[in-house]
């Protein structure tokens, strides 16, 4: 017999099983901007990290020009308007890194991927 910590009608993993059955329903969009919340809410940017960021997807389009870096520079682009202006309008125009983001907070509950993740991101 199991006690305590694997059964499921503790309230703890009561609120996490509603949480992942939310999260599990959510549409593209609304993972995009809860992933996008929490990251910023964890990891607070700057408008100058915002900034370089846009720099190095930049100078990775210059290095190796393919759809997918312009794309990539087209979403920095979109999260420096979203943090002037609130916005996620210039992001949903790379539809295909919000798709990834919000896959991403779907399967592990961060934007990034997994390996940037562990070298990178303040959870809590
Ligand atoms: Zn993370």
């Amino acid at each position: 017999m199991v006690f305590g910590k694997t059964r499921l009608n503790s309230l703890e993993n009561q609120q996490v099983f509603k949480a992942k059955i939310r999260i599990f329903t959510m549409n593209t969009i609304q993972l995009y901007k809860a992933g996008i919340a929490k990251s910023d809410r964890e990891n607070p940017p700057t408008l100058k990290s915002r900034y370089s960021e846009f720099k190095d997807e930049l100078q990775e389009l210059v290095e190796d020009r393919n759809v997918d870096e312009l794309i990539d520079v087209i979403h920095t682009i979109g999260r420096l308007v979203h943090y002037v202006t609130g916005s996620h309008i210039v992001s949903y125009l790379a539809w295909p890194t919000v798709k990834k983001h919000a896959m991403r907070y779907k399967n592990h509950g961060c934007i990034r991927s997994k390996r940037n993740c562990k070298a990178h991101c303040k959870h809590k």
